[in-house]
């Protein structure tokens, strides 16, 4: 049996290329990489040339975009899917993305000229993840809540306190951020997230306790990771 599928001969004969030396590793990319990036000036490839009315005939034009003024609310997608002729891929870089502070005035093509300009930085106020590969995956998220200002992880419907430093991995898909002057100040103290100081397991929050002063349904709580994590167990189709 063996015989059939693999001739040792022939496995000998292979000739080692130096690129399998190099060990696969984790790249990390800053996001304001990727931003400077996405607004970097590029020529148009080959087979997607661009029709000159002047000329009458198909041009490797370039191509630059720029931001003009900034939203409310910036989402910004990771594009992790690659597709080219050849290869289909997930990129399973980390992308660092700050919590706060997200910095856009760099971008701005116009520059402020009123003091009544909007502010251009950002916080972070949710993350959609992706977990899986390219036919199928598992989606979860991380939101911030606005009242207590604590970070909560949703998956299907299970929902946890999340600390700070888990929010950024590899599974980041879809950033959401607030610009700092529509972001309101928590009116609520952040809960008690310390295990110890509960007898539920772990930092489950969707499991209701006897002597909970909120009333928790599990429809409720269902409800608000659903929504929270905008339908889990999403199948892609990619063909
Ligand atoms: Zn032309």
């Amino acid at each position: 049996m063996k015989k059939r599928f693999y001739n040792e001969n022939e496995a000998e004969k292979y000739v080692k290329h130096g690129s399998m030396e190099v060990p696969q590793q984790q790249t990390t990319v800053q996001l304001q990489e990727c931003i400077e990036l996405f607004t970097t000036m590029e020529t148009l490839e080959e087979e997607n040339p661009w029709y000159c009315p002047v000329c009458k005939k198909h041009q490797l034009a370039t191509k630059k975009l720029d931001l003009w003024f900034l939203p409310e609310v910036l989402i910004i997608h990771l594009k992790r899917f690659s597709y080219t002729k050849f290869t289909r891929e997930k990129l399973d870089s980390i992308v660092d993305f700050p919590l706060r502070e997200l910095d856009f005035s760099g971008c701005l093509l116009r520059k402020s000229q009123s003091n009544g300009e909007p502010p251009s930085r950002y916080d972070l106020i949710a993350v959609s993840n992706h977990y899986g590969g390219l036919r199928d995956g598992h989606y979860t998220s991380y939101a911030r809540n606005k009242d207590n200002g604590q970070w909560y992880y949703f998956d299907d419907s299970k929902v946890t306190y999340a600390r700070e430093d888990q929010i950024v991995t590899n599974a980041a898909y879809v950033l959401f951020y607030q610009r700092q002057d529509k972001i309101r100040k928590p009116t609520l103290p952040a809960p008690n997230t310390s295990p110890a100081s509960s007898s539920q397991p772990a930092n489950d929050i969707t499991s209701c306790k006897d002597d909970d002063i909120t009333p928790c349904k599990e429809d409720d709580a269902e409800l608000g990771a659903a929504a929270a994590a905008s339908s889990s167990y999403v199948t892609m189709e990619t063909d």
